[in-house]
């Protein structure tokens, strides 16, 4: 009993110096409407890096760019800021779920006659001009199985585009993205179970503004350390946006990531570490990793002196295990991230991969900074579409995966 009592004092001390773990609110917030799912309409990406700033100064991190916690760089991208509407022989189609803009496209208005295509009767039909700029070429490989076919159609798809809007009907899953670029007209994507393909006539209202050179940012911040040394972990915080009225939340990609590195954030601000951690959201991942490239090529630091970067993007499952991108390019890592598992029993498999420019890591690894990125796997599957809400994201191993982190980032 007595002893129990010496203890209490750093029982005490311990409970003082602990943070209260808050993953759901941060992704509640950032998937809600005012960040415009992160992207380029309504200044949604502008909105999100002033509220990662203002957390950043609450979390009493200090800037990493002289004294702000911001890096400005300029992105080319297309937006669909207004109306995206799609008629078929006058029945409307709801967006976002029974069709997509492709994030490329041109806008365009007007009602428009149907020329159905194939592989077999393509040249044919567009020779005996029967094609105007009232018309629509459409194609459609719902019913198409082998992959050949299908990606013998995507080609002709592709060519006819510079010519001429298209309408796809496919089976596979709709999903969206961002477009540094400008086609010359418009791709509509269509879930082929959202149609008959009887139709003749299509309607559209696509308004469409291309965004040249817009300035965009990283949110960068730190907790110094006792040496030179420094330690990265990095989330994109951008996501795709609107196209017209419909939201993409883009809980799991990345207000996942985003959410996690704030937690890990107020962790290492209460318990600094004895190198630099430093934390960036990035900007504009989804156009291209353009935020990272940009970081690598102005850095803040010396990025000789990093010693470790850890990229978190989709977090917000885990029922599945986890997956080390770069595991193979930093097999000493992997393998001690692999041994704290087994020991703590985090989670059920780690999944290694090689190297792929799937996210913000691959630019450190380019200029040989160490890196890897960490996703989650199973649960939810929703991805680039609108479905991939906060309110159905399980965030069930996210704590897992923050303890995780610190076990491993304590053996530097
Ligand atoms: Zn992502």
């Amino acid at each position: 009993m007595i002893r129990f009592f010496l203890f209490l004092p750093f029982l005490f001390f311990f409970e003082v110096q602990s943070q209260t773990l808050n993953f759901s609110k941060y992704v509640d917030t950032l998937c809600s409407n005012y960040f415009m799912g992160r992207g380029y309409v309504n200044d949604g990406h502008l909105k999100t890096a002033n509220f990662l700033e203002e957390k950043f100064k609450e979390i009493n991190l200090e800037p990493l760019n002289k004294d702000r916690f911001t890096q400005d760089f300029n992105i080319n991208v297309n937006t669909f800021p207004n109306s995206v509407e799609l008629k078929l022989d006058g029945k409307s189609l709801i967006p976002g779920r029974d069709f997509m803009i492709s994030p490329q496209s041109r806008g365009l208005e007007g009602s428009f006659n149907v020329i159905k295509v194939d592989l077999n009767n393509w040249s044919s039909i567009l020779k005996n001009n029967k094609v105007n700029n009232q018309c629509i070429i459409s194609l459609n490989i719902s019913k198409i199985l082998d992959i050949d076919t299908i990606s013998m159609y995507k080609e002709l798809r592709n060519l006819l585009n510079k010519s001429f809007p298209i309408l796809w009907i496919s089976s596979e899953k709709l999903q969206w993205s961002v477009a540094d670029y400008l086609s010359n007209h418009p791709m509509i994507k269509i879930a082929s179970k959202s149609v008959n393909y009887d139709f003749t006539t299509v309607q559209l209202n696509i308004e469409q503004k291309f965004q040249k050179s817009l300035k965009t940012q990283n949110v960068l911040g730190m907790v110094s350390g006792r040496k030179k040394k420094s330690i990265i972990i990095s989330a994109h915080y951008d996501h795709l946006g609107m196209m017209g009225q419909v939201k993409f939340p883009g809980a799991n990609d990345n207000a996942s990531g985003v959410s996690l590195l704030l937690n890990l954030a107020s962790y290492y601000s209460i318990n600094p570490h004895k190198y630099n951690i430093i934390f960036i959201c990035f900007g504009a991942e989804e156009a291209g990793l353009k935020g990272s490239k940009y970081f690598t090529e102005h850095p803040l630091l010396d990025l000789k002196k990093v010693s470790f970067l850890i990229n978190l993007d989709i977090v917000g499952t885990g029922e599945e295990g986890i997956a080390i991108v770069n595991a193979l390019e930093e097999k000493k890592a992997a393998k001690k991230i692999g041994k704290i598992n087994t020991r703590s029993n985090y989670f059920n498999k780690i999944k290694i991969r090689g190297q792929s420019p799937n996210s913000d890591h691959y630019w450190f690894s380019h200029y040989q900074v160490p890196s890897i990125f960490i996703y989650t796997m199973g649960g939810i599957q929703a991805y680039h579409d609108p479905l991939d809400k906060s309110e159905t994201l399980p965030l069930n191993k996210i704590e897992d995966l923050y303890h995780l982190i610190i076990d491993f980032i304590s053996g530097f």
